[in-house]
Protein backbone atom coordinates (compact mmCIF):
# COMPACT_ATOMS: atom_id res chain seq x y z
CA UNK A 1 0.00 0.00 0.00
CA UNK A 2 1.38 3.42 -1.34
CA UNK A 3 -1.18 5.58 0.12
CA UNK A 4 -0.89 8.33 2.86
CA UNK A 5 0.17 7.39 5.85
CA UNK A 6 -0.87 8.81 9.00
CA UNK A 7 1.60 9.43 12.18
CA UNK A 8 2.12 6.14 14.23
CA UNK A 9 0.11 8.01 17.21
CA UNK A 10 -3.06 7.99 15.33
CA UNK A 11 -2.63 4.63 14.01
CA UNK A 12 -2.16 3.80 17.74
CA UNK A 13 -5.75 5.14 18.94
CA UNK A 14 -8.51 3.68 20.16
CA UNK A 15 -11.67 4.85 19.30
CA UNK A 16 -14.11 6.32 22.14
CA UNK A 17 -16.43 3.79 23.11
CA UNK A 18 -20.30 5.12 23.49
CA UNK A 19 -22.60 3.95 25.80
CA UNK A 20 -24.75 1.64 23.68
CA UNK A 21 -28.23 2.30 22.76
CA UNK A 22 -29.92 -0.57 21.05
CA UNK A 23 -30.17 -3.93 22.02
CA UNK A 24 -31.32 -6.86 20.08
CA UNK A 25 -34.84 -6.61 18.93
CA UNK A 26 -36.41 -3.96 21.41
CA UNK A 27 -37.65 -0.49 19.26
CA UNK A 28 -37.30 1.58 23.00
CA UNK A 29 -34.65 0.00 25.19
CA UNK A 30 -34.32 1.99 28.35
CA UNK A 31 -31.14 3.78 27.76
CA UNK A 32 -29.13 4.17 31.23
CA UNK A 33 -25.97 3.92 29.48
CA UNK A 34 -25.11 7.10 29.02
CA UNK A 35 -25.43 9.66 31.59
CA UNK A 36 -28.69 11.52 29.90
CA UNK A 37 -31.16 13.16 31.57
CA UNK A 38 -34.01 11.49 33.05
CA UNK A 39 -36.26 13.96 32.29
CA UNK A 40 -35.53 14.46 28.52
CA UNK A 41 -34.76 18.44 27.70
CA UNK A 42 -35.43 21.72 29.18
CA UNK A 43 -38.44 22.48 28.22
CA UNK A 44 -37.68 26.12 27.29
CA UNK A 45 -34.47 24.74 25.12
CA UNK A 46 -37.35 23.00 23.16
CA UNK A 47 -39.05 25.65 22.46
CA UNK A 48 -35.96 27.92 21.56
CA UNK A 49 -34.77 24.96 19.40
CA UNK A 50 -38.10 24.64 17.45
CA UNK A 51 -37.92 28.94 17.02
CA UNK A 52 -34.59 28.76 15.28
CA UNK A 53 -35.99 26.34 12.37
CA UNK A 54 -36.89 29.83 10.41
CA UNK A 55 -32.81 30.82 10.23
CA UNK A 56 -31.41 27.28 9.62
CA UNK A 57 -30.11 29.52 6.19
CA UNK A 58 -27.93 31.75 8.24
CA UNK A 59 -24.12 31.24 10.12
CA UNK A 60 -24.51 31.32 13.72
CA UNK A 61 -22.84 34.32 15.20
CA UNK A 62 -19.37 33.22 15.82
CA UNK A 63 -18.80 34.67 19.24
CA UNK A 64 -22.20 33.33 20.25
CA UNK A 65 -22.81 36.12 22.66
CA UNK A 66 -25.91 36.11 23.74
CA UNK A 67 -25.03 32.30 24.98
CA UNK A 68 -21.83 33.97 26.84
CA UNK A 69 -23.21 36.99 28.54
CA UNK A 70 -26.03 34.64 30.03
CA UNK A 71 -23.25 32.59 31.23
CA UNK A 72 -21.41 35.38 32.56
CA UNK A 73 -24.57 36.78 34.42
CA UNK A 74 -25.20 33.30 35.70
CA UNK A 75 -21.74 32.91 37.03
CA UNK A 76 -20.79 36.64 37.58
CA UNK A 77 -17.77 35.84 35.58
CA UNK A 78 -16.31 37.63 32.59
CA UNK A 79 -17.67 37.08 28.88
CA UNK A 80 -14.23 37.51 27.44
CA UNK A 81 -12.68 34.50 29.50
CA UNK A 82 -15.81 31.76 28.38
CA UNK A 83 -15.19 29.70 25.23
CA UNK A 84 -17.83 27.71 23.83
CA UNK A 85 -17.81 23.99 22.06
CA UNK A 86 -19.24 21.33 20.30
CA UNK A 87 -19.61 19.73 23.49
CA UNK A 88 -17.09 19.98 26.45
CA UNK A 89 -14.79 17.50 23.97
CA UNK A 90 -14.48 19.89 21.88
CA UNK A 91 -12.91 22.41 24.78
CA UNK A 92 -10.96 19.07 25.83
CA UNK A 93 -9.15 18.36 22.48
CA UNK A 94 -8.95 22.29 21.68
CA UNK A 95 -6.51 22.51 25.13
CA UNK A 96 -4.71 19.49 24.13
CA UNK A 97 -3.80 21.17 20.77
CA UNK A 98 -2.75 24.05 21.78
CA UNK A 99 -0.56 22.76 24.90
CA UNK A 100 0.70 19.12 24.38
CA UNK A 101 2.80 18.47 21.53
CA UNK A 102 4.56 14.87 20.21
CA UNK A 103 6.51 13.50 23.31
CA UNK A 104 4.68 15.61 26.12
CA UNK A 105 3.10 13.79 28.94
CA UNK A 106 -0.37 14.77 30.28
CA UNK A 107 -1.60 12.76 33.02
CA UNK A 108 -5.13 11.07 33.88
CA UNK A 109 -6.55 9.37 36.60
CA UNK A 110 -7.30 5.59 36.51
CA UNK A 111 -11.09 4.98 36.28
CA UNK A 112 -11.24 8.19 34.89
CA UNK A 113 -13.16 9.25 31.69
CA UNK A 114 -11.93 7.77 28.56
CA UNK A 115 -11.85 10.55 26.18
CA UNK A 116 -8.97 11.94 28.36
CA UNK A 117 -6.19 9.11 26.87
CA UNK A 118 -7.93 9.79 23.31
CA UNK A 119 -7.72 13.52 23.07
CA UNK A 120 -3.84 12.83 24.28
CA UNK A 121 -2.95 10.52 22.11
CA UNK A 122 -4.60 12.41 19.23
CA UNK A 123 -1.78 15.20 19.05
CA UNK A 124 0.87 12.77 19.68
CA UNK A 125 1.00 13.52 23.83
CA UNK A 126 1.66 10.86 26.00
CA UNK A 127 -0.65 9.83 28.34
CA UNK A 128 -0.05 8.57 32.00
CA UNK A 129 -2.48 6.84 33.96
CA UNK A 130 -2.23 7.52 37.55
CA UNK A 131 -3.20 5.26 40.31
CA UNK A 132 -6.88 6.05 42.05
CA UNK A 133 -7.30 5.59 45.71
CA UNK A 134 -11.09 4.06 46.40
CA UNK A 135 -12.34 5.31 42.89
CA UNK A 136 -11.47 8.58 43.76
CA UNK A 137 -8.48 10.68 42.16
CA UNK A 138 -5.62 10.72 44.64
CA UNK A 139 -3.74 13.76 44.87
CA UNK A 140 -0.25 12.91 46.29
CA UNK A 141 -0.10 9.84 43.13
CA UNK A 142 -1.02 12.89 40.51
CA UNK A 143 1.67 15.34 42.25
CA UNK A 144 4.21 12.17 42.53
CA UNK A 145 3.51 11.65 38.76
CA UNK A 146 4.85 15.11 37.43
CA UNK A 147 7.66 15.24 35.48
CA UNK A 148 9.68 17.43 33.24
CA UNK A 149 7.80 16.80 30.21
CA UNK A 150 3.94 17.30 31.86
CA UNK A 151 2.13 20.18 30.40
CA UNK A 152 -1.33 18.83 31.04
CA UNK A 153 -3.28 17.38 33.95
CA UNK A 154 -6.77 16.16 33.58
CA UNK A 155 -9.25 15.52 36.55
CA UNK A 156 -12.65 15.01 36.29
CA UNK A 157 -14.50 16.40 39.51
CA UNK A 158 -17.12 15.09 40.03
CA UNK A 159 -15.67 11.99 37.84
CA UNK A 160 -17.05 9.35 35.39
CA UNK A 161 -17.33 6.29 36.19
CA UNK A 162 -17.29 6.69 39.66
CA UNK A 163 -19.59 9.23 40.88
CA UNK A 164 -17.09 10.36 43.38
CA UNK A 165 -15.40 13.97 43.66
CA UNK A 166 -12.63 15.82 45.51
CA UNK A 167 -13.23 18.68 47.81
CA UNK A 168 -12.28 22.39 47.53
CA UNK A 169 -9.76 22.29 48.85
CA UNK A 170 -7.96 18.84 47.61
CA UNK A 171 -8.34 20.70 44.08
CA UNK A 172 -6.77 24.16 45.82
CA UNK A 173 -3.65 21.94 47.54
CA UNK A 174 -3.19 19.88 43.93
CA UNK A 175 -3.19 23.30 42.24
CA UNK A 176 -0.50 24.28 44.88
CA UNK A 177 1.57 21.61 44.33
CA UNK A 178 1.18 21.83 39.75
CA UNK A 179 4.36 24.55 38.32
CA UNK A 180 2.39 27.03 36.68
CA UNK A 181 3.64 26.17 33.43
CA UNK A 182 1.24 23.17 33.49
CA UNK A 183 -2.36 23.42 32.93
CA UNK A 184 -5.20 21.83 35.27
CA UNK A 185 -7.51 20.95 33.28
CA UNK A 186 -11.09 20.83 36.05
CA UNK A 187 -13.81 19.24 33.62
CA UNK A 188 -17.52 19.69 35.28
CA UNK A 189 -19.58 17.83 33.44
CA UNK A 190 -21.70 16.91 36.21
CA UNK A 191 -21.15 19.92 38.25
CA UNK A 192 -24.92 20.97 38.27
CA UNK A 193 -25.98 17.86 40.35
CA UNK A 194 -23.31 18.41 43.47
CA UNK A 195 -25.09 19.20 46.46
CA UNK A 196 -22.03 19.01 48.52
CA UNK A 197 -21.14 22.01 50.68
CA UNK A 198 -17.38 21.13 50.54
CA UNK A 199 -17.28 21.04 46.25
CA UNK A 200 -16.88 23.96 43.96
CA UNK A 201 -16.76 23.36 40.00
CA UNK A 202 -13.63 25.38 39.59
CA UNK A 203 -14.90 28.56 38.37
CA UNK A 204 -13.40 30.43 41.64
CA UNK A 205 -9.83 28.84 41.23
CA UNK A 206 -9.86 29.43 37.25
CA UNK A 207 -11.27 33.24 37.78
CA UNK A 208 -7.88 33.70 39.74
CA UNK A 209 -4.95 30.95 38.53
CA UNK A 210 -3.05 31.38 35.00
CA UNK A 211 -3.42 27.77 34.62
CA UNK A 212 -6.79 26.32 35.18
CA UNK A 213 -9.25 25.74 32.57
CA UNK A 214 -12.72 24.82 33.69
CA UNK A 215 -15.45 22.91 31.23
CA UNK A 216 -19.00 22.76 31.37
CA UNK A 217 -21.63 20.84 29.65
CA UNK A 218 -25.16 21.11 28.58
CA UNK A 219 -25.16 17.83 27.98
CA UNK A 220 -25.92 16.36 31.20
CA UNK A 221 -28.16 18.33 33.72
CA UNK A 222 -29.58 20.16 31.06
CA UNK A 223 -30.58 17.49 29.09
CA UNK A 224 -29.10 18.94 25.69
CA UNK A 225 -26.87 15.88 25.05
CA UNK A 226 -28.12 15.74 21.11
CA UNK A 227 -27.34 19.61 20.38
CA UNK A 228 -23.22 19.11 21.61
CA UNK A 229 -22.97 22.02 23.56
CA UNK A 230 -20.00 22.63 26.23
CA UNK A 231 -18.38 25.54 27.48
CA UNK A 232 -15.04 26.36 29.09
CA UNK A 233 -13.54 29.20 31.50
CA UNK A 234 -9.88 30.25 32.32
CA UNK A 235 -7.88 33.33 32.57
CA UNK A 236 -7.71 35.50 29.91
CA UNK A 237 -4.78 34.16 27.92
CA UNK A 238 -5.82 30.60 27.66
CA UNK A 239 -9.64 30.72 26.70
CA UNK A 240 -7.60 33.63 24.14
CA UNK A 241 -5.71 30.54 22.96
CA UNK A 242 -8.64 27.89 22.10
CA UNK A 243 -10.24 30.67 20.80
CA UNK A 244 -7.94 31.25 18.01
CA UNK A 245 -7.92 27.52 17.26
CA UNK A 246 -11.57 26.42 17.43
CA UNK A 247 -13.87 26.55 13.84
CA UNK A 248 -15.24 30.10 13.50
CA UNK A 249 -18.74 28.84 13.71
CA UNK A 250 -17.93 25.61 16.08
CA UNK A 251 -21.64 25.93 18.05
CA UNK A 252 -24.98 26.16 15.58
CA UNK A 253 -27.37 28.57 16.27
CA UNK A 254 -29.72 25.63 17.78
CA UNK A 255 -27.63 25.12 20.25
CA UNK A 256 -26.58 28.59 21.12
CA UNK A 257 -30.41 29.36 21.48
CA UNK A 258 -31.73 25.85 23.55
CA UNK A 259 -28.26 27.42 25.63
CA UNK A 260 -29.45 29.97 26.44
CA UNK A 261 -32.82 29.12 27.19
CA UNK A 262 -31.64 25.64 29.11
CA UNK A 263 -29.83 28.17 31.29
CA UNK A 264 -33.12 30.44 32.03
CA UNK A 265 -35.08 27.94 32.38
CA UNK A 266 -34.65 28.07 36.37
CA UNK A 267 -37.87 25.51 36.96
CA UNK A 268 -36.34 22.41 34.94
CA UNK A 269 -32.95 22.93 36.87
CA UNK A 270 -34.27 22.53 40.12
CA UNK A 271 -36.58 20.02 39.12
CA UNK A 272 -34.39 18.27 37.13
CA UNK A 273 -31.65 18.23 40.81
CA UNK A 274 -34.21 17.37 43.08
CA UNK A 275 -35.58 14.45 41.06
CA UNK A 276 -32.17 13.46 40.47
CA UNK A 277 -30.86 13.55 44.65
CA UNK A 278 -34.23 11.98 45.59
CA UNK A 279 -33.59 9.00 43.32
CA UNK A 280 -30.02 8.58 43.28
CA UNK A 281 -30.26 8.26 47.06
CA UNK A 282 -32.89 5.52 46.47
CA UNK A 283 -31.03 3.90 44.34
CA UNK A 284 -27.85 3.28 46.35
CA UNK A 285 -29.86 2.21 49.19
CA UNK A 286 -31.17 -0.58 46.86
CA UNK A 287 -28.39 -1.38 45.34
CA UNK A 288 -26.52 -2.16 48.95
CA UNK A 289 -29.83 -3.63 50.31
CA UNK A 290 -29.23 -6.05 47.51
CA UNK A 291 -25.67 -6.54 48.54
CA UNK A 292 -24.32 -4.65 45.89
CA UNK A 293 -21.04 -2.62 45.88
CA UNK A 294 -22.39 0.95 45.37
CA UNK A 295 -19.64 3.44 45.06
CA UNK A 296 -21.30 6.86 46.40
CA UNK A 297 -22.11 9.18 43.79
CA UNK A 298 -22.22 12.99 43.49
CA UNK A 299 -23.73 12.82 40.67
CA UNK A 300 -26.47 11.19 38.38
CA UNK A 301 -25.14 8.29 37.78
CA UNK A 302 -24.26 4.82 40.04
CA UNK A 303 -21.14 2.80 39.38
CA UNK A 304 -21.74 -1.03 41.30
CA UNK A 305 -19.92 -3.60 41.64
CA UNK A 306 -20.50 -7.40 42.12
CA UNK A 307 -17.12 -8.55 44.59
CA UNK A 308 -18.78 -9.57 46.80
CA UNK A 309 -20.99 -11.87 44.53
CA UNK A 310 -21.04 -15.24 42.94
CA UNK A 311 -21.73 -13.44 39.60
CA UNK A 312 -20.39 -11.26 37.53
CA UNK A 313 -21.21 -8.16 35.85
CA UNK A 314 -20.85 -8.83 32.75
CA UNK A 315 -23.67 -12.33 33.45
CA UNK A 316 -25.91 -9.08 35.29
CA UNK A 317 -25.34 -7.06 31.73
CA UNK A 318 -26.79 -9.54 29.55
CA UNK A 319 -29.40 -10.30 32.04
CA UNK A 320 -30.73 -7.01 31.70
CA UNK A 321 -29.89 -6.04 28.35
CA UNK A 322 -31.63 -9.55 26.85
CA UNK A 323 -35.13 -7.59 28.86
CA UNK A 324 -34.53 -4.04 27.56
CA UNK A 325 -32.26 -2.20 30.09
CA UNK A 326 -28.79 -1.10 28.94
CA UNK A 327 -26.29 -0.24 31.44
CA UNK A 328 -22.86 0.79 30.62
CA UNK A 329 -20.52 -2.34 31.13
CA UNK A 330 -16.40 -2.21 30.68
CA UNK A 331 -14.64 -5.14 29.28
CA UNK A 332 -11.70 -3.04 30.49
CA UNK A 333 -10.59 -0.15 33.12
CA UNK A 334 -10.19 -2.90 35.81
CA UNK A 335 -14.08 -1.97 36.32
CA UNK A 336 -14.65 -5.81 34.82
CA UNK A 337 -17.18 -6.54 37.59
CA UNK A 338 -18.77 -3.05 37.62
CA UNK A 339 -22.17 -1.80 35.94
CA UNK A 340 -22.88 2.13 35.75
CA UNK A 341 -26.41 2.76 36.26
CA UNK A 342 -27.35 6.45 35.37
CA UNK A 343 -30.73 7.41 37.22
CA UNK A 344 -34.11 7.02 34.89
CA UNK A 345 -36.98 7.39 35.22
CA UNK A 346 -39.21 6.29 38.19
CA UNK A 347 -40.12 3.53 36.36
CA UNK A 348 -36.80 2.39 34.94
CA UNK A 349 -35.46 2.53 38.63
CA UNK A 350 -38.22 0.81 40.39
CA UNK A 351 -37.59 -1.91 37.08
CA UNK A 352 -34.13 -1.94 37.26
CA UNK A 353 -33.70 -3.19 41.06
CA UNK A 354 -36.83 -5.47 40.45
CA UNK A 355 -34.82 -6.77 37.44
CA UNK A 356 -31.67 -7.05 39.68
CA UNK A 357 -32.92 -8.81 42.42
CA UNK A 358 -34.79 -11.54 40.08
CA UNK A 359 -30.60 -11.96 38.45
CA UNK A 360 -29.51 -12.13 41.94
CA UNK A 361 -32.58 -14.58 43.25
CA UNK A 362 -32.96 -12.33 46.19
C1 LIG B 1 -20.42 13.49 29.54
C2 LIG B 1 -19.07 13.98 29.92
C3 LIG B 1 -18.45 15.04 29.25
C4 LIG B 1 -19.01 15.71 28.12
O1 LIG B 1 -19.60 15.79 27.30
P1 LIG B 1 -20.06 16.66 26.08
O2 LIG B 1 -21.34 16.05 25.72
O3 LIG B 1 -18.99 16.55 25.07
O4 LIG B 1 -20.18 18.06 26.61
C5 LIG B 1 -17.23 15.49 29.67
N1 LIG B 1 -16.61 14.93 30.70
C6 LIG B 1 -17.16 13.92 31.37
C7 LIG B 1 -16.43 13.36 32.52
C8 LIG B 1 -18.39 13.41 30.99
O5 LIG B 1 -18.90 12.36 31.63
Amino acid sequence: MSGPKTHSWINDLNVYITGKSKVGDFKNPHKLSANESALGPSPMAMEAYKKAASELHRYPDPTYNELRTTLAKKYDIEPEQILCGVGSDEILKLACRAYLKPGDEALYVAHSFSMYPIAIKSVGGIAIEVKDVDYTADIDNIIKAITDKTRIIFIANPNNPTGTYLSVNEIERLWQNVPEHILLVLDAAYAEFVSNDDYDAGIELAGRASNVLMTRTFSKLYGLAALRLGWGYACKEISKTLDKIRDPFNVPSSAQVAGVAALNDLDFQKKATSFNQKWRTWLERELSALGLMAIPSATNFILFGFENKNKSAKDANDFLTQRGYILRYYSGQGLENFLRLTVGTEKENKEIIKLLKEFLEI
